[in-house]
């Protein structure tokens, strides 16, 4: 299966300033690209070269894992933005954070930590468990809660390429800003699909 860099539902400047379209075209246009074109050179020949990417994420591991994990990871990424979202949840979704967190203040401040004491690069996640409620990891480098036997419902990707030229090194800047990007109807739906299976 030959991957394609997934267009973004955006144009490259409708997040700015809190993400410049210098950064979308570099996350987006050379890192996510680099990602999908090492995957494309990485699967020939082997047992995943007609495998999905949630195939690969959950058997593959090395270079294939990492490159089909990071595809992945970042097209999730990249679909939870709009420049004019919902910008808190609401419904089923909102009823799950009060339940799991006390409310989604303290949602926010938990995730919040998660994404800015990662230790490296990596990835903060909220995620539904196999039994429904909600939860806030960290994974390291391209790590995938999916792994976990989780669905992946929202991401804060932290890396430094994320953020290094809109923010340098101040991540909290940036996890401040990411909130004010979110669309809670597209993370909204996916709880919503997520609880049908
Ligand atoms: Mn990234």
């Amino acid at each position: 299966m030959k991957f394609e860099l997934p267009p973004l539902s955006y144009s490259p400047d409708a997040l700015a300033p809190k993400i410049s379209t210098e950064t979308i075209e570099y996350h987006h246009g050379k890192h996510h690209l680099a990602y999908v074109n090492n995957l494309n050179g990485l699967i020939p020949g082997t047992p995943f070269e007609n495998a999905t990417l949630e195939t690969m994420i959950m058997k593959a591991e090395g270079g294939i894992f990492n490159n089909a994990a990071q595809v992945w990871n970042h097209t999730f990424y990249f679909s939870s933005f709009s420049p004019s979202g919902k910008r808190e949840p609401h419904g089923t979704l909102l009823r799950a954070i009060d339940a799991g967190f006390g409310s989604f203040e303290s949602f926010r401040e938990s995730f919040t930590k998660s994404a800015a004491t990662l230790f490296g690069s990596g990835w903060a996640w909220l995620c539904m468990k196999p039994d429904g409620t909600l939860a806030v990891t960290q994974e390291s480098n391209a790590g995938n809660p999916m792994r976990s036997g989780m669905v992946p419902l929202m991401t804060c990707d932290v890396w430094e390429h994320a953020y290094y030229i809109d923010y340098r090194n101040r991540r909290p800047d940036y996890i401040k800003n990411f909130w004010e990007l979110l669309d809670w109807n597209i993370i909204g739906h996916r709880f919503d699909e997520a609880l049908k299976k």
